[in-house]
C-alpha cells in the first residue's frame, strides 16, 4: 500500500483542476497533491508527429487516454470516457464564450429554473482570470449583450474573407455577429505558437496554439509547485462519523499492479468532472452517511444540466473559399437576452463556412467514376458559391430527476458500480421544446431569405437523450436542504470538502460551458485560499 500525507488534495487533473492548482500555487504555501486516474497522453513535443500519423492512417493521436472499465451507462450521450492527465480538455475545441448575465437569475427574470447563488458580476473577475490563464482571443461584442470588466487578454482570431461574407449576411438578417472567443493564440504567447489555421483543432493542435491543461501541469510540475500522481483512481472518501470531516481518500493504482493507495489531507477538492464527482460521493456511503457523502439533502447526482441544438446548412449567393480555418466561427449573443414576458426561449448563434454540398466526389451526376482533371474540374464547379452552417444551442431546464445513480449491473475491475446517467428536461422545458425548435428553425429560414439563399438541410439535436456541455450533479445553493455545496463550492455537510466547477452548476446556459466551469472553479480556489 502507498500512503501519502497531503495538505491540499485535488482529485482529477482536468482543466478546472489545472487552473485551480495554478491559482492555489500562487496564493497559498500549502502543499498541493493532484491525483489522476489516467496517464499522460501524447506530449506536446510529439504532437506534430502524432498529427501526421493521424492524417496518414486515421489513427488516434490520443492513444490510451481512457480506462477500459470506467464507463457510464444509461442515456450517456455527452459523457466522454476520456480519463487522462488534462481530462476532456485534451480534446476540446477551445471555444470559450461566457454565459450571459441572465443565466444567473433565470427564476427572478423569467420565472423558470432556479437562480444561482451569485450573479454574473460576481463571476466577472474569475471569468477574466480564466481567460488570462488559458489565453483567450476575443472580440468585444456589443457591450449590453457582452458585458466584461476588462478587455480580452488576446486580440480576436481574424475574421477572414469567408467570415466577413457571413457577417454581411448576418447583418442583412438583423443579427450582430463577431469573432467567437477561443482559447487559441491569435499571437504567440506562453512559448506556444500563433494559430496556424491548419484546422486540426479536433483532435490535435500540433503547434500548441490551442490551450490544453497539460501545459499548466507541465509548468507546475517542473517548478515543483504540485505533486501529480497519475494512474491512481480514488474509489472512496472516508469521513469522520462525528465531525463529518474527510479524513482519508482511498483507491488503487490503475497500472498492472493495482496497488492500494491511501491519502490523508486537510483539504480535499473534488475536481473529477460532472460524472465522476457525484459518482465518488455516492460510492463513499457509510453507516453515518447511508446515501453517500455530502448527500444529506439527497441532491447528489441530481439536476444534470446541458443544452441541445438546432443546426442548418444554407446555400448563399456568395463567393466563399472553403477550407480557410473552417474551425473558426462567428458568434452572436443577441438571443441570449430576450424579453421577460412571453414563452421562454434563449439561444446562442454560431456561423461557419461549410463544405456541405460542395465536397469532392468520385462519381458525377451520371454515376460515372471521375479521375484526375475531370474530378478536379467537377470539384471546382461544385465549390463555387457558398454554404453556411448556422447552429443555435437552446436552454434546457434541468429536472430534479435528471440524475446519476449507481448501476450495480456494470462494475469496474475493483467491483465498484459504474454511474448510470438519465438526462431529463424539466416538464416545462419538455413542453416548450417543439415550439422552441420551430422558433429557431423559423429564424434560420428568415436568415436564408434575407441573404437570398436556400436552406439545404436542417436538423435538431441528435443527442435526444443527453445534453451537450454536461454539468450538474452537485449543485450550489444557500439552502443545505436543496443543494450539495454552498455558493463557494464547499460541501454543506463536510467542512474540508470542496467540489469544483461543472458539477456545482445550477444550470448550463445555451453556449459552450467550459470557461464557466473554470471560472467557477477559480472562485472556489479563492475561497479555499481564504479558509
Ligand atoms: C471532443 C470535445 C470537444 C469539446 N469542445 C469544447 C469546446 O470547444 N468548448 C467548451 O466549452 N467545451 C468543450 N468540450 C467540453 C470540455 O472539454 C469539458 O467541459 C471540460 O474539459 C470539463 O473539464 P472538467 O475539469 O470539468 O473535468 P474533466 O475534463 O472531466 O476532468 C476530470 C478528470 O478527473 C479524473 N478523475 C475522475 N474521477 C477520478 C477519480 N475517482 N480518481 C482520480 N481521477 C479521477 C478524470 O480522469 C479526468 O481527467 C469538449 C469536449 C470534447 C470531448
Ligand atoms: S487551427 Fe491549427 S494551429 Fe489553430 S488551434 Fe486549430 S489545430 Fe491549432
Amino acid at each position: 500500500m502507498t500512503t501519502i500525507d497531503a495538505d491540499i488534495l485535488i482529485i482529477g487533473s482536468g482543466i478546472t483542476a489545472a487552473l485551480m492548482a495554478a491559482r492555489l500555487a500562487e496564493t497559498t504555501t500549502r502543499g498541493i497533491t493532484v491525483v489522476e486516474a489516467g496517464r499522460a497522453t501524447t506530449p506536446f513535443a510529439e504532437r506534430a508527429r502524432a498529427r501526421a500519423r493521424f492524417m496518414a492512417y486515421g489513427e488516434s493521436p490520443w492513444k490510451q487516454d481512457h480506462l477500459d472499465d470506467q464507463n457510464a451507462f444509461g442515456t450517456a450521450w455527452g459523457f466522454s470516457p476520456s480519463m487522462t492527465v488534462g481530462g476532456l480538455a485534451m480534446h476540446w475545441g477551445g471555444v470559450a464564450p461566457r454565459y450571459s448575465p441572465e443565466d444567473f437569475t433565470l427564476r427572478s427574470l423569467y420565472g423558470v429554473g432556479d437562480d444561482w447563488p451569485f450573479t454574473y458580476d460576481e463571476l466577472d473577475p474569475f471569468y477574466q482570470e480564466a481567460e488570462e490563464r488559458m489565453g483567450v482571443s476575443g472580440e468585444q461584442g456589443p457591450v449590453a449583450l457582452d458585458p466584461r470588466g476588462k478587455p480580452y487578454p488576446l486580440p480576436p482570431l481574424p475574421v477572414n474573407h469567408n467570415l466577413k461574407q457571413l457577417q454581411g449576411w448576418a447583418t442583412a438578417a438583423g443579427i450582430a455577429a463577431w469573432s467567437t472567443p477561443s482559447a487559441k493564440n491569435s499571437v504567440p504567447r506562453d512559448g506556444r505558437a500563433q494559430c496556424q489555421r491548419c484546422d486540426t483543432c479536433y483532435p490535435v493542435c500540433p503547434s500548441g496554439a490551442k490551450y490544453s491543461p497539460d501545459f499548466t501541469w507541465d509548468a507546475l510540475v517542473a517548478a515543483n509547485k504540485v505533486t501529480l500522481l497519475t494512474e491512481t483512481l480514488i474509489r472512496r472518501l472516508v469521513a469522520d462519523p462525528k465531525t463529518g470531516a474527510i479524513v482519508r481518500a482511498t483507491g488503487n493504482r490503475t497500472d498492472a499492479g493495482g496497488e492500494k493507495v491511501s491519502i490523508t489531507a486537510t483539504t480535499v477538492v473534488l475536481a473529477a468532472g460532472f460524472t465522476w464527482s457525484p459518482h465518488l460521493l455516492l460510492l463513499s456511503r457509510d453507516a453515518a452517511h447511508p446515501d453517500g457523502l455530502a448527500n444529506r439533502s439527497g441532491m447528489v447526482g441530481r439536476y444534470l444540466a446541458g443544452h441541445r441544438n438546432v443546426n442548418a446548412y444554407v446555400t448563399l449567393p456568395l463567393e466563399l473559399f472553403p477550407g480557410i480555418n473552417a474551425q473558426h466561427s462567428l458568434v452572436s449573443k443577441q438571443f441570449m437576452r430576450v424579453p421577460k414576458s412571453g414563452r421562454y426561449l434563449r439561444h446562442d448563434l454560431r456561423l461557419w463556412e461549410s463544405d456541405v454540398g460542395r465536397e469532392p466526389r468520385l462519381r458525377n451526376d451520371a454515376g460515372a467514376v471521375q479521375f484526375g482533371d475531370a474530378l478536379l474540374d467537377d470539384w471546382r464547379a461544385r465549390a463555387k458559391g457558398a454554404t453556411a452552417r448556422v447552429r443555435a444551442y437552446y436552454d434546457v431546464l434541468p429536472d430534479r430527476d435528471s440524475r446519476i445513480t449507481l448501476d450495480s449491473a456494470h462494475t469496474n475491475r475493483f467491483g465498484d458500480p459504474m454511474p448510470s446517467l438519465a438526462f431529463r428536461d424539466a416538464p416545462e422545458s419538455a413542453a416548450l421544446r417543439p415550439w422552441q425548435e420551430e422558433q429557431v428553425a423559423a429564424l434560420f429560414r428568415r436568415m436564408a431569405k434575407a441573404g437570398n439563399g436556400t436552406v439545404l438541410k436542417m436538423e435538431n439535436s441528435v443527442n435526444d437523450l443527453g445534453q451537450e456541455h454536461p454539468a450538474g450533479g452537485c449543485r450550489m445553493g444557500n439552502d443545505p436542504a436543496t443543494s450539495v455545496v454552498d455558493k463557494w463550492g464547499r460541501a454543506h455537510d463536510h467542512e474540508n470538502l470542496w467540489v469544483a466547477g461543472a458539477p456545482t452548476q445550477v444550470s448550463a446556459s445555451c453556449c459552450n460551458g467550459t470557461l464557466t466551469f473554470v471560472a467557477n472553479g477559480l472562485r472556489t480556489a479563492s475561497a479555499i485560499a481564504r479558509a
